[in-house]
């Protein structure tokens, strides 16, 4: 092969990565991510280069309190540009996801966690089938390496529960992994919702969409950000926020128990009238109590659960406030183009 024609073949390789607008931007929410941040540059981009593409990353540093933002304000790349984007306090993964769609330049975009769980490798296959047409690629967990029982089994309870209350399912071990094109991300970014219940929101929109299968890796280094009552908080929040039918089976208990102290009014009045018999005392009556008192607690906790979303949605403040910014386009290397 002549020296010219290695030169304009790297020339065409070149302007391929030079397009004007990314091919696809890649978003990735870091909350003191630092152990873990060169290793996931570095993996994300060699799968970027494959692809022979200008392509976008987009860092959001969450509040992080360590080095993070430091670390991901170095990173460069030959061919792709990188957008940091500094979030003035920790406003959650939910935010920083939202605030990493808002910041796409590209006709799509795709959602990896930094602790490399989410293998970046597999981004050329959700990219092929957002080629075959497909809106949305989820990615589904088939195996969950690196986790306990204990949480498979709340995950699976989990789904179960929500998909039961809601009228709109989520799919099932599905996480934030996922490829979403422009007219999705368009539709999510209208959301005005300051509950963002990310899973929901990616699934309301609907599109054409497909399910791929994958092994979740377990943490590259540090720990994850998500403890038990997190992991609760954000369960309740996804049932409240796209479900009103606990409300209903608070009604439910409501009738169930009214009907129940009725029937039992007439066995008593019955028996005290028929058998002279005297009407059993403390016992049963701390049992109706405690039941009636229950039912009334928890059907009032639960309005107040609505009330309180219906709260902060009055409220209208921002989903993220955003600190800082940085944007670097790609800097092949000038000795890269004499090759
Ligand atoms: N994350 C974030 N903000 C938070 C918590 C987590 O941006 O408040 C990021 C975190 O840095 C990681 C991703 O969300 O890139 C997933 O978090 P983690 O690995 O802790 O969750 P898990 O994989 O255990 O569900
Ligand atoms: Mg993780």
């Amino acid at each position: 092969m002549s020296s010219i024609t290695v030169l304009s073949q790297h020339r065409e390789r070149q302007s391929h990565f030079r397009q004007e607008t990314p091919y696809i931007s890649v978003i990735i929410p870091m909350y003191n991510e630092q152990e873990v941040l060169a290793a996931c540059h570095k993996r994300v981009c060699n799968v970027l280069d494959k692809m022979g593409k200008h392509c976008e990353i987009i860092y959001i540093d969450d509040g992080s309190s360590d080095e993070s933002w430091n670390i991901a304000s170095q990173l460069g790349s030959e061919h792709h540009s990188i957008k940091t984007i500094r979030l003035s306090r920790n406003f959650g993964k939910e935010a920083a996801m939202s605030a990493g769609l808002k910041a796409v330049t590209a006709e799509a975009a795709v959602l990896i966690d930094a602790d490399l769980q989410d293998p970046p490798e597999l981004i050329p296959d959700m990219v092929a089938e957002w080629q075959e047409g497909f809106d949305v690629v989820d990615m589904q967990r088939r195996r969950r390496l690196g986790e306990g029982w204990f949480k498979r089994f709340t995950a699976a309870a989990f789904y179960q529960v929500m998909n039961r209350l809601s009228d709109m399912p989520i799919p099932e071990n599905v996480g934030d992994f996922r490829l979403i094109n422009r007219r999705v991300i368009d539709e999510i970014n209208k959301l005005p919702e300051r509950t963002r219940f990310m899973k929901g929101l990616f699934a309301w929109p609907g599109f054409k969409r497909v399910t791929l299968q994958f092994d979740r890796d377990p943490r590259l280094a540090g720990e994850t950000k998500w403890n038990y009552r997190k992991l609760i908080h954000l369960a309740f929040e996804g049932i409240t926020s796209f479900s009103t039918r606990p409300l209903r089976i608070a009604t439910g208990a409501g009738l169930v128990t009214s009907f129940s102290a009725l029937l039992l009014a007439v066995v008593v009045l019955t028996k005290t009238l028929i058998w002279g018999d005297p009407v059993a005392g403390y016992p049963s009556m701390m049992i109706v109590v405690l039941l009636v008192g229950g039912v009334q607690l928890l059907s009032i906790g639960l309005m107040g659960e609505y009330v309180g979303r219906l709260f902060i949605e009055a409220k209208q403040r921002p989903l993220f406030v955003v600190m800082e910014e940085n944007y670097t386009t790609p800097t092949i290397a000038a000795g890269e183009v004499q090759a």
